[in-house]
Formats: structure tokens, C-alpha cells, sequence
């Protein structure tokens, strides 16, 4: 099953997400507020006071998400195009991501390539980006399993191949990936983290291909052109 995506019509409705976004972020920002205030009464029984505390944290998790997907997105782009090479990209994404993999019992593999190639972006975007589909894969598999990050190439592109062993996607929900607000993680999930992506590749003109298989897992080939140095 394969799924290419560049679809511009879609990343035309990403322009206005903008002002809904931050109402959704200022949401639960006020519940907390409201909580914190009932708070302040020392009348109020223990049971009480432990329930609010856990909605007060679950909203601003929910906010720390919400942030989190879009943060590289919502910053104005700062033209800051450079040369990244992509061997020390991926080097970083691994190291950060590492961490949240292990705690997850997924073991990172990866398979990068002597030569050293570049490609034109945001260092900071790309980081989002990748950052994006690495959670997205870990979160894919809830009973452990392995994330695997490899660089290829052929003439003109360097490709990027992040792949999991986790529950994969149904043609259905592969044709829905990256549209605003999709997801299939009910309260933890917000249907940002793909869009963002997307929008970032499409910005380094670059592509995405997506293929799945439910219960196999997912693979994600990002394509970029090479920069002749
Ligand atoms: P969120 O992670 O908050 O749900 P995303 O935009 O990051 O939002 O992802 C949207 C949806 O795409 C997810 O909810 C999930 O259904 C699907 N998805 C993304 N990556 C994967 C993956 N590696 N394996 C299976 N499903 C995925
Ligand atoms: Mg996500």
C-alpha cells in the first residue's frame, strides 16, 4: 500500500490553524486556572483537592502536546536555509530520541551512509519534523519493538527511511495522515505532529511516502534533493 503525499490543498487550510490552535491551548490553560482557584479554599477535602490536581496536570500535558507538535510551525520561518548535513541530522534526531524509545522498550537501529551529503533547510525544522515522525513510530508500538533510521541515496536525492514494527495504519487512515486534527489517540493525541511535518518537507522541496501495513508497521521515506557543494 502506498500513499504519496504533496497534496497543497491541504497545507492551504494549515494557514488558518494559526488562531484556533492557540484558543485550543489557551482551553485548557483556563481550566487550570478555574481548578487552581477552587484551590485556594482550605476547606476543601483531600479527594478533592487530588482530583484537581490530576485535571489541572492532565490539561497542561495536553497543552505541552498541542505546543510541542506544532511549536516549529507556528514560529514565523526565520529564511535561516542552510546547507544540514544530513549524517549529523540524523545523529541528533537519534540521540534525542533514544532516551523516550528506551522507555518504550524500542530498540533504535540505524543505518547511515559513509559519504557525507547535504541537503538545504531549516536545522530547527528539520529537527521538528523528524522529531514528529520518530514520536509518532514509538507511540506506534505500545508493547516495545524496533525503530529503524537509514540514509540512502541515488543520483539527485537523499533518502531518509524511518520505519517501525508497530501497529501500522489501515489504507483508510493512511489517506487521512497529515490532514489537521487526525488521530486516532483520542485525548493524547492532537493531528498536528504529521501536518507539521509534511508542511516542513514540503518547505526543503522535499516528499514523503508512507507505507503501512496493520500490525506489521509503518515505513516513512522522506526524499530531498542533494546540495551540490
Ligand atoms: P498524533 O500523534 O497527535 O495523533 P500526528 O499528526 O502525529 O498526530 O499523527 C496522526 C495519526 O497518524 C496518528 O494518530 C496515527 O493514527 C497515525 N500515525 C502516524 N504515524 C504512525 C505510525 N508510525 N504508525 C501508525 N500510525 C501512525
Ligand atoms: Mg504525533
Amino acid at each position: 500500500m502506498k500513499n504519496e503525499i504533496l497534496r497543497t490543498e491541504k497545507m492551504e487550510i494549515v494557514s488558518q490553524l494559526a488562531s484556533s490552535i492557540s484558543h485550543e491551548v489557551r482551553n485548557p490553560l483556563t481550566v487550570v486556572k478555574g481548578f487552581l482557584q477552587l484551590m485556594r479554599d482550605s476547606n476543601l477535602p483531600p479527594e478533592k483537592r487530588n482530583e484537581f490536581l490530576k485535571i489541572s496536570i492532565s490539561e497542561l500535558d495536553r497543552a505541552n502536546s498541542i505546543i510541542g507538535d506544532y511549536l516549529a510551525f507556528a514560529k514565523p520561518s526565520q529564511e535561516r536555509q542552510e546547507n544540514l548535513c544530513i549524517n549529523v541530522e540524523l545523529e541528533k534526531t537519534v540521540e534525542v530520541i533514544t532516551p523516550l524509545a528506551n522507555m518504550n522498550s524500542v530498540t533504535v537501529k540505524v543505518h547511515s551512509i559513509s559519504e557525507e551529503l547535504f541537503i538545504k533547510g531549516e536545522k530547527q525544522l528539520l529537527q521538528q519534523c523528524l522529531l514528529n515522525i520518530t514520536k509518532n513510530c514509538i507511540e506506534a508500538m505500545p508493547k516495545g519493538g524496533e525503530l529503524t533510521l537509514g540514509i540512502t541515496r541515488n543520483d539527485n536525492d537523499i533518502l531518509l527511511h524511518i520505519s517501525d514494527t508497530g501497529v501500522g495504519m489501515s489504507e483508510e487512515q493512511l489517506k487521512k495522515i497529515g490532514e489537521p486534527y487526525f488521530s486516532t489517540k483520542g485525548e493524547a493525541g492532537t493531528g498536528l505532529g504529521m501536518m507539521t511535518s509534511l508542511r516542513i518537507i514540503q518547505s526543503m522541496g522535499g516528499s514523503l511516502k508512507i507505507t503501512s501495513q496493520e500490525n506489521k508497521g509503518t515505513n516513512f521515506e522522506l526524499c530531498f534533493p542533494i546540495v551540490k557543494k
